[in-house]
């Protein structure tokens, strides 16, 4: 499907800026006033999921992957639940570890230049390990039945985006963000600005409306490029925040305007429906893969 001239182009072309803006006056102020990291990060997310939960209502890109009362109550509620819990949990145990394992100001070289610079390099630093660990899950079958849980519903919504199994979770937001934020020394500011837009990207990444960001799909993956990673019949497009490993490897789609046609999984008589929570979240566990 090729996408026209936008119906709504202050949506389209104002929606990102304006949660970028939102974002940094945020990081900023927390920074600048030493607010609590985990608060402002908490608001953050509540603002962001507020401001593109209206837009895609109002501007829908296709009524058939809007989010309906039955798919709200009847499959994404308990994920939503899920993850907000495991989300806390990982976040409240990566801190732990932080705080008890690493000095205040971060250590070695990267500690040293510019705080911004840092949160950069940790962002690309998380999304290497996402992007080895994301693709794996889409070859290894066992992984596949963990993973393949995120791509079984065939709308995209920006709430749906919490339907996750829990161990992809804790891949995400403990084993990578704590090998990642140990290793390399940066100051836990700069992995908090890290973790912001993190969240941010992976928000407007599920976002059902017309919005477009330009060149910077070569830079960032978000609206644009993470349907196509969503597409039955698509591969690509494996990294969360930034779209260098997947150029890098050879995996990046972007083709401006152009829209896949359905999302979902190929075959989705081979996996549990979604519906289903506690056999979506057994799936795994089950009889030995194929
Ligand atoms: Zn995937
Ligand atoms: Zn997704």
């Amino acid at each position: 499907m090729e996408l026209d001239r936008p119906t709504r182009p202050l949506l389209t072309y104002g929606t990102y800026p304006v949660l970028a803006f939102v974002t940094a006056a945020a990081l900023w102020s927390a920074v600048r006033w030493n607010l609590d990291r985990d608060a402002v990060i908490g608001a953050l997310t509540a603002v962001t999921i507020v401001i593109v939960f209206s837009v895609e209502r109002v501007n829908p890109l296709q009524d058939r992957w809007s989010m309906t009362k039955a798919s709200l109550l009847g499959r994404d509620l308990p994920f939503i639940g899920l993850a907000v819990v495991v989300e806390q949990l990982a976040t409240a145990g990566v801190s732990v570890v932080a705080a008890s394992t690493m000095p205040r100001d971060g250590f070695g070289p990267l500690a040293r230049i510019p705080i911004l610079a840092q949160a950069a390099f940790a962002l690309v630093a998380l999304d290497l390990l996402w992007y080895g660990y994301h693709r794996a899950a889409h070859t290894v079958s066992r992984l596949w039945r963990v993973h393949g849980l995120h791509h079984a519903p065939s709308q995209l919504y920006v709430l749906m985006h919490q339907v996750f199994h829990p161990f992809d979770l804790l891949v995400s937001r403990f084993v990578i963000s704590l090998i990642v934020f140990k290793t390399t020394g940066i100051s836990p500011d700069a992995a908090f600005i890290a973790i912001a837009v993190l969240g941010l990207q992976q928000t407007v990444s599920h976002v059902n409306s017309d919005l477009r960001v330009g060149k910077l799909n070569y830079v960032l993956i978000g609206t644009e490029t993470h349907r196509y990673h969503h597409a039955a019949q698509e591969r690509g497009n494996y990294s969360s925040v930034v779209a260098i490993w997947d150029i890098v490897f050879g995996t990046f789609l972007y083709e401006p305007r152009r829209v896949p046609d359905a999302f979902g999984l190929e075959d989705p008589a081979s996996f549990p429906d979604p519906r289903r929570f506690h056999a979506a979240l057994a799936w795994p566990l089950r009889r030995a893969a194929v």
